[in-house]
């Protein structure tokens, strides 16, 4: 396993706190000022305080514009009233249309969590799921440098306070995103192949966690080109996700998606490899329409890369026409010219 033990970095320091806060807050009001213009905060009722509001739920027309801080507010007293930690979830999700937040409102919430239980012991549960917290909320507004070191100080407490091995495999599996996003794709993938194999000795091979894990390996090695030894951790995966899972699970679904993606991708695919890779989609696809109906996300997706397939298919088999007719051509030629010299000689013999 990669040791990835680090200092406590700057920016989780307890007196960087407020300010941080304070700037990310600005952040997210600026994001939402089109939308939030002449709106009232829904907690507070209060439209004209200095704050500014926010909206970055799933909430539409009139509903959900509030402060920040009074959404901090909310989640803060829904922790202290739960004794089992389940009222954590207020500060991931919105209290009247139970969608997750995104973008800049999470990281900004993100930061007034951490505010809120940075002063606990370190080993404190809600502490720790706020650094888990900031570090995705750092990932949500494509801060990902700042979110790597949350991250990565987080893997340490756990390594710290000596959590189950399948915690820090989850968070490793959190910084190999990081490193993605960041571009650092050899680092994201020996990341997720110390993820994959630590979960194949962990649950074994058809535990979903495993399935997901071996999901997020094949696409690091897809992205770095390395196609054979995508393929080749495919073919084993897709089984075993087919027989724990079954054919219509989303794991499943995305492990054949990205062997697709693989055979069509790969610059020495030859015609039976595009064929395949058409077959798997259309498959793919007449699964997903049934399973999530056709203007799901994950449906669109295989459009896109079924069409994608068929159009490689198309210039590969039409080359190969193409290659096949030019190779016709010369064979006449030259049996055109060998045929005129047969008859000049015959000519040369009659007159001589
Ligand atoms: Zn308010
Ligand atoms: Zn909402």
């Amino acid at each position: 396993m990669a040791e990835l033990v680090v200092a406590v970095p700057p920016l989780l320091r307890a007196d960087q706190a407020e300010q941080r806060y304070n700037e990310a807050v600005q952040a997210a009001v600026e994001k939402c000022a089109a939308d939030t213009a002449g709106r009232t905060c829904f907690i507070c009722m209060d439209g004209a305080a200095a704050e500014g509001l926010v909206r970055g739920c799933a909430c539409r027309g009139g509903a959900g514009y509030a402060h920040l801080s009074c959404l901090a507010r909310g989640a803060q007293v829904a922790v202290e009233r739960s004794a089992d930690g389940l009222g954590f979830e207020r500060w991931h999700k919105c209290g009247l249309c139970e969608q997750r937040y995104h973008g800049d409102v999470k990281c900004a919430l993100g930061w007034a969590c951490w505010k809120t239980y940075v002063g606990r012991p370190e080993t404190d549960e809600v502490r720790v799921h706020a650094m888990a917290f900031l570090g995705n909320g750092l990932s949500a507004a494509k801060y990902h440098d700042e979110a790597l070191s949350v991250k990565e100080a987080l893997l340490s407490t756990y390594r710290r306070v000596g959590a189950p091995e399948g915690h820090m495999l989850g968070q490793m599996g959190e910084i190999a995103t990081s490193y993605h996003m960041l571009g650092r794709f050899e680092t994201s993938n020996r990341l997720y192949r110390d993820v994959y194999s630590g979960r194949l000795r962990l649950d074994g091979e058809g535990h979903e966690e495993t399935l997901l894990a071996a999901t997020n390996y094949a696409t690091a090695l897809l992205a770095l080109g390395r196609y054979e030894e995508g393929k080749s951790l495919l073919r084993k995966t897709i089984p075993a996700s087919q027989r724990t899972l079954g054919e219509s699970n989303e794991i499943t679904l995305g492990l054949r998606c990205n062997y697709a993606l693989a055979l069509y991708e790969d610059p020495d695919a030859t015609l039976d490899d595009l064929s395949e890779a058409v077959t798997t989609l259309e498959d793919a696809r007449r699964i997903a329409r049934r399973v999530f109906g056709g203007t799901h996300p994950h449906t669109t997706g295989i459009d896109g890369a079924l069409q994608n397939a068929r159009a490689a298919l198309r210039a590969l088999s039409s080359k190969a026409t193409e290659d096949a007719c030019s190779r016709l051509r010369e064979e006449i030629a030259r049996l055109k010219a060998e045929n005129a010299e047969l008859q000049e000689r015959r000519t040369r013999r009659r007159l001589g």
